[in-house]
């Protein structure tokens, strides 16, 4: 069977003329690092609000991306971003208030000992930066990851990545800790178990020669396979590498603005206190802006040593961008929104579980949401070819999620916060359905 990118021969039957043409020049083009999702890949034209539209002119609700999270094309960010790229686009090297308003109001969102903001174009980037300023302020070069990690691209922050791939081999000065996988582990597990990785980890760090620098966590674990509880169970563990001397850089990239509910950020879940933050992803609502947070101590041994300039990182559209979205999500009360439509689906979810055994187990945190597929509810098993099926029959359905995990079993739900009540229900009868379809 011939494979295009990861095609078979089988799955490119179903495809139009046209979309086998644009396939076949991906690959010609792009190479074969590129993937993309559902046997039956997408082609895209236009986003409005939850909804994505293909060239015939069919939608799809987007219970998927975590970038235009506000909704597609929301037309305060439009507006925001047209009216600064008509007035001004320069950067952070001239004096402009845009930024600085934008980042007071950022700051204003998180406690107030972190006192700082620095700007990037992606969230590898913030988490390569804050990397840096890590080591620098520690003077080490360890850091500690969880076992399925993702943090980014760049040749430092993609050796912290494990969920690359297996030819991506850990680097000598890394350390994994287990993510707290309270399925697997046991609810009441899970904090000790968390403390025991780190203690180990910092101990063979410093058995080896190597001064342990960072703990790097993202604040939902998505990569591990999506754990958002129990509330608190990473608190010991962290205060432990912190009183060893080990900066915390809580990755914010996929758990922040309002994504996993009240909290505006996804640490905010579990009593811990961040030395350092990166943001990403949905900062711009599609527009490339992220960046880092962190308190002032820390990012200032770093700039008094170092200058800093990001060519497009904060750039006056860019802010705009980011302005346009935190005014969204406080006009449209997208926190609240986050939380209650956030518990409804776990609600839906967890009724489907009784329903279907197949679900192991349903967890999340406002509208990041995780459910695990098992063919045995004793064993739990993984079913990872299921798990495919699902998120393939319900892109036929016209709805839109992916799979995550080491095992590639787990249901990645993350709907954009601007899903209003029906748009769950739609979502939960589209995942009741294609479970329905499994075959026996
Ligand atoms: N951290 C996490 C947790 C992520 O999920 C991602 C992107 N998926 C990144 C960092 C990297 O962000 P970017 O793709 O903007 O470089």
């Amino acid at each position: 069977m011939s494979m295009i990118n990861g095609f078979t021969s089988e799955d490119a039957d179903r495809l139009s003329d046209k979309e086998k043409r644009l396939v076949e020049r991906r690959a010609r083009l792009l190479g074969p690092a590129y993937r993309l999702f559902y046997e039956h890949p997408l082609h895209t034209v236009r986003g409005e609000g939850v909804w994505l539209y293909d060239e015939q002119g069919r939608r799809y609700l987007d219970a998927y991306n975590n970038v235009a999270s506000v909704g597609h094309c929301h037309p305060r960010v439009v507006e925001a971003i047209s009216r600064q790229a008509g007035q001004l686009n320069t950067h952070t090297r001239y004096l402009q208030e845009g930024m600085l308003d934008y980042a007071e109001q950022l700051l204003g969102t998180f406690p107030e000992y972190l006192e700082r903001v620095m700007f990037t174009c992606t969230g590898s980037e913030a988490n390569d930066l804050a990397l840096r300023i890590a080591k620098q302020f520690t003077g080490g070069t360890g850091v500690i990851i969880t076992r399925f990690a993702y943090h980014g691209v760049t040749g430092d922050i993609a050796e912290l990545s494990p969920s690359l791939g297996p030819s991506m081999v850990l680097p000598p000065h890394v350390r994994t800790v287990r993510a707290p996988d309270a399925y697997r582990l046991g609810a009441d597990q899970v904090a000790s178990t968390f403390v025991a990785d780190v203690r180990a980890a910092i101990d063979d760090l410093r058995k080896h020669g190597i001064r342990p620098a960072a703990i790097l966590l993202d604040g939902i674990f998505a990569s591990d396979g999506v754990f958002a509880g129990p509330t608190g169970c990473i608190a010991e563990g962290i205060a432990l590498a912190q009183a060893e001397g080990l900066l915390y850089i809580a990755d914010e990239v996929q758990s922040g603005f309002a994504r996993t509910g009240l909290n505006m950020w996804g640490f905010q879940r579990h009593d811990v206190r961040p030395d350092l933050l990166t943001l990403g992803k949905p900062m711009g609502n599609g527009h490339p802006i992220a960046g880092l947070v962190g308190r002032a101590q820390v990012v200032d041994h770093f700039g008094q040593n170092m200058r800093y300039f990001n060519t497009f990182g904060g750039n006056p559209v860019s802010c705009a961008a980011g302005q346009a979205v935190l005014d969204v999500i406080r006009d449209e009360q997208l926190q609240q929104r986050s939380h209650t439509l956030g518990e409804c689906l776990l609600t839906g979810l967890r009724e489907l579980a009784e329903r279907y055994p197949i679900i192991g187990d349903v967890r999340g945190a406002g509208m990041f949401l995780g459910v695990e597929l098992v063919t045995d509810r004793a064993t739990k098993a993984p079913a990872a070819t299921q798990t495919r099926q699902v998120v393939n029959a319900m892109r036929e359905q016209g709805v839109l999620i992916s799979a995550a995990g080491p095992l590639e079993n787990v249901l990645k739900i993350r709907p954009l916060l601007a899903f209003e009540q029906e748009h769950a229900h739609l979502l939960l009868e589209a995942v009741g359905t294609a479970l329905e379809g499994l075959q026996p």
